[in-house]
């Protein structure tokens, strides 16, 4: 069974995603006893792959293919598993990646098991572990069809370098031009440096803050830690933050290392779209606040004390 990758890009650069799937798929190939392949669709990013194990890229540089295209960007793919004799293909669960990997199990008339977060329990018969009701619960799935089809969840594996040589190929698969009939445009707004999908370390704020004219200490402690900003849904609805920065089940969804949450309460609807993250840490004034129950760490105490303090004691280091 030999392994492909979808290589998802931005502005031509492979993301952490995508290096993280390379990583994975190493290790599941290794103990296949075989190789990983990757696609590319107009990047030109070989030697980070090669870091992580890929050993071959189809390189797609298409310019009709510039702007994300789910049908499109599944066809490729299915040609490329074919091209290079693949009957797994993993790929990142980003926005796109959850998009593309059942259109890609439906092209390939795979086996799909999508937010997997550990190697494959079993590799005969190929059982996955992966995440269910928003993280709360995990199921050990099996696929039994000869195609098979991994998204694995963001940050559930790491990165692990494992350094070999690329071959690049140029790639043309056959494109359908009535998938090319609609276009879309892709823009990533940041408010701070770093974006929420990249961001190994998010610090978020809550109706708790008051009022926008209160986010600076939020984007002072954001700065001093590298981190992206992010907010609860009341904050972004009242116009406080922008939307691209409210998360959650109806916003984005954040796996990053380290969230700080301030003065949320930790509704399950915001729980739901955060508990990927690896360690929570809470500031909120009220011990009963139910984001408690699902911390790391946890600060009972007013933000506008608090946050200002440990942003000074962090400056220190
Ligand atoms: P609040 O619930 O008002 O909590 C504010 C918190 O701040 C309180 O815990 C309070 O103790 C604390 N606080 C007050 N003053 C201070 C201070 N000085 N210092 C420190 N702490 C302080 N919400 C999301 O966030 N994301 C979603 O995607 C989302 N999707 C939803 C989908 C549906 C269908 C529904 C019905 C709701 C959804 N919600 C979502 C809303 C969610 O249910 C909560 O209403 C929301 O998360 C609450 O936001 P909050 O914690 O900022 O505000």
């Amino acid at each position: 069974m030999s392994v492909l990758i979808f290589a998802e890009s931005n502005n031509g650069k492979f993301n952490k995603a995508t290096l993280e799937v390379a990583s994975y798929a190493k290790a599941v190939a290794s103990s296949l006893g075989t190789s990983v392949s990757a696609v590319a669709i107009n990047a030109n990013d070989s030697d980070a792959l090669a870091q992580y194990g890929v050993e071959k890229i189809l390189n797609v540089n298409n310019t009709s293919l510039e702007n994300f295209n789910g049908l499109a960007y599944a066809d490729v793919i299915k040609q490329a598993a074919e091209k290079v004799g693949a009957s797994l293909v993993v790929m990142s669960s980003t926005t796109d990646g959850k998009f593309l990997s059942p259109l890609v199990a439906c092209n390939l008339n795979a086996g799909y098991a999508s937010n997997v977060v550990a190697l494959p329990e079993s590799t005969s018969p190929f059982t996955v572990k992966r995440t269910a009701f928003s993280n709360k619960a995990f199921n050990i799935t099996e696929l039994t069809s000869d195609n098979k089809v991994i998204a694995l969840a963001k940050n559930a594996f790491g990165l692990q370098e494992n350094q070999v040589t690329i071959t690049e190929e140029s790639f043309e698969p056959t494109l359908n031009d009535a998938h090319l009939a609609s276009k879309v445009e892709s823009v990533d707004k940041v408010t701070g440096t770093v974006t929420i999908a990249d961001a190994e370390i998010v610090v978020s704020g809550g109706r708790g803050l008051k009022g926008p004219e209160n986010w600076g200490m939020v984007e002072d402690l954001a700065a001093t830690l590298g981190a992206a900003t992010a907010c609860s849904k009341p904050v972004s609805d009242l116009g406080w933050r922008p939307h691209s920065e409210h998360v959650g089940q109806t916003g984005k969804p954040v796996a990053s290392n380290l969230y700080i949450a301030i003065g949320i309460s930790g509704a399950i609807q915001h729980l739901a779209g955060i508990n990927s993250s690896k360690v929570k840490v809470v500031i909120n004034t009220d011990p009963e606040a139910p984001f408690f129950k699902a911390a790391d760490y946890g600060i009972v105490g007013d933000a506008f004390e608090v946050v200002p303090k440990l942003n000074e004691k962090l400056k220190a280091f």
